[in-house]
């Protein structure tokens, strides 16, 4: 399956979540058999050899990071809503378009230095990346690579990641 095959599940919804924005849903991209595992196969193309374990950020990064990191036979990190864990956590805050977000990790799940790969669905303005990022070094891991299904290159997400030392790939713009 080409990248335009891709691309062509991943459903644009108008005005979702609110008036004015084209929101890009992958629920359609995951529904369908071939897409979500063609979806994997070349996210998993573009992982580092030295990529120890695999980062997902709530929710969707925990479909495509879990999925990822399966094919691959490595361990998942969640990076989870606020309040979610149930034992001692690190957080960071971060700013979305509208409002504030929390996300946390357990810093026990993983061993300093480790190279840990950054995965989420989508990476927009990169606040929610540069975030997990943080708190992954934060953790002690050493994160230099992310990697998305999607970019929308007119926000600059990807330039403010490689700003803060993290590469960025992205699957499709
Ligand atoms: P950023 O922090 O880069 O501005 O926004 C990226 C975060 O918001 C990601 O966690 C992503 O899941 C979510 N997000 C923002 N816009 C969209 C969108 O159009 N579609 C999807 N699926 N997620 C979005």
């Amino acid at each position: 399956m080409t990248r335009d095959e891709i691309m062509a599940l991943v459903r644009t919804v108008p005005d979702f979540p609110d008036a004015g924005i084209l929101f890009r849903d992958i629920t359609t991209l995951l529904a369908h058999p071939q897409g979500f595992s063609a979806c994997i196969a070349q996210m998993a193309q573009a992982v580092s050899p030295r990529t120890t374990a695999i980062a997902g950020i709530e929710a969707r990064g925990f479909i495509l990071g879990a999925a990822l990191a399966a094919h691959l036979h490595l361990g998942f990190i969640p990076l989870r809503k606020a309040g979610k864990l149930p034992v001692p956590v690190i957080g960071a805050d971060y700013t979305l378009e509208y409002g504030q977000a929390r996300i946390e990790i357990d810093p026990t799940l993983l061993t300093a230095g480790e190279h840990v790969l950054l995965v989420d669905d989508l990476i927009a303005t990169g606040g929610t990346a540069i975030a997990a990022a943080g708190l992954l070094r934060a953790a002690g891991a050493v994160c230099e690579a992310a990697l998305f299904v999607i970019d929308l290159p007119d926000l600059g997400g990807m330039d403010r990641l490689a700003e803060q030392g993290v590469a960025g790939k992205a699957l499709l713009e």
